[in-house]
């Protein structure tokens, strides 16, 4: 079965966000936590947690199908020790917060080298700071997003993120979410079905579908290799539809939140709809 939704809104109150995703229809969801543009956030309230769980019990949502996304300002590859341990902090904030609503993931971009460290180097710390953060959590898994590769990021090759997996010690809470857009952004062609099976084929052979636990579903307004990052609503863009009928049809992609953040949120509705309606 697929679990398809979208990043929702938390205005108000992270307990908002089943509500948000239940009125689009959705059967999975992403959120942030806290501001994502900031440093600081308040604690979540008693109220805030026990509202959200109970809104995903109410709503039908498991902890399985939700996948909160981190904050925008967090960078674990950081060049300069101070700021890298700030990220890490930050980090270490976002796997509590998701801790105390009982949540299972959190989706994170690896990072950025800014030009003064090699992307190995950049990646090793990324890897480090999982650690870290895992060795002072429980039971969050890290989920590592591929990126499109813009500017300095890391994380635009599966390489990439294996290189993260193969030195972070818990192997069993750490995983990846694969962005459509950013993958195709850095090269990975989907869009037909020759091109679908080998970007996939290389996916199981260099990270493994093990650790797949999540997607964010997007299409893209530029083209393939660009490596740049501008998401686009589904089928509206340069991966197009057919892309999007093969990963529907496709059980590899089963029981994992399938997570939308197309531009425009008054169609999310409509494009979950024709989501559930490519599969044959
Ligand atoms: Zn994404
Ligand atoms: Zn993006």
């Amino acid at each position: 079965m697929k679990f398809i939704g979208a990043h929702v809104s938390t205005a108000g109150g992270v307990e908002n966000a089943p509500l948000n995703a239940k009125e689009i229809g959705a059967k999975a969801f992403a959120l942030f936590t806290k501001n994502q543009r900031q440093w600081q956030a308040k604690p979540l309230t008693q109220d805030n947690i026990r509202f959200f769980k109970k809104n995903c019990e109410k709503y039908g949502f498991s902890r399985f199908h939700i996948l909160p996304h981190d904050g925008y300002l967090i960078n674990l590859g950081h060049p300069e020790q101070e700021k890298l341990e700030k990220s890490r902090r930050a980090f270490l904030d976002e796997m509590q917060r998701c801790e105390q609503l009982e949540l299972s993931f959190l989706n994170f971009h690896p990072g950025s080298h800014l030009g003064k460290i090699s992307e190995e180097e950049s990646l090793k710390r990324v890897a480090e700071s999982v650690n870290l953060a895992l060795d002072k959590t429980e039971k969050v898994t890290a989920v590592i997003e591929n990126t499109a590769g813009q500017g300095n990021n890391v994380g635009y090759k599966f390489e990439h993120l294996a290189f993260i997996i193969e030195q972070v010690e818990d192997k069993s809470r750490v995983g990846v979410c694969l962005d459509t857009c950013h993958a195709f952004a850095s090269g990975y062609d989907i869009r037909t079905k020759a091109a679908f099976d080998k970007t996939f084929e290389e996916f199981d052979k260099i990270i493994g579908f093990q650790y797949l636990k999540g997607m964010h579903i997007n299409d893209s307004k530029r083209d393939l290799g660009s490596r740049i990052d501008r998401h686009q609503s589904i089928g509206k863009g340069f991966i197009g539809l057919d892309a999007f009928r093969l990963l529907m049809n496709d059980a590899r992609f089963d029981e994992i939140p399938m997570i939308l953040e197309t531009p425009d949120a008054e169609i999310w509705d409509k494009e979950i709809k024709l989501l559930y309606s490519l599969i044959e």
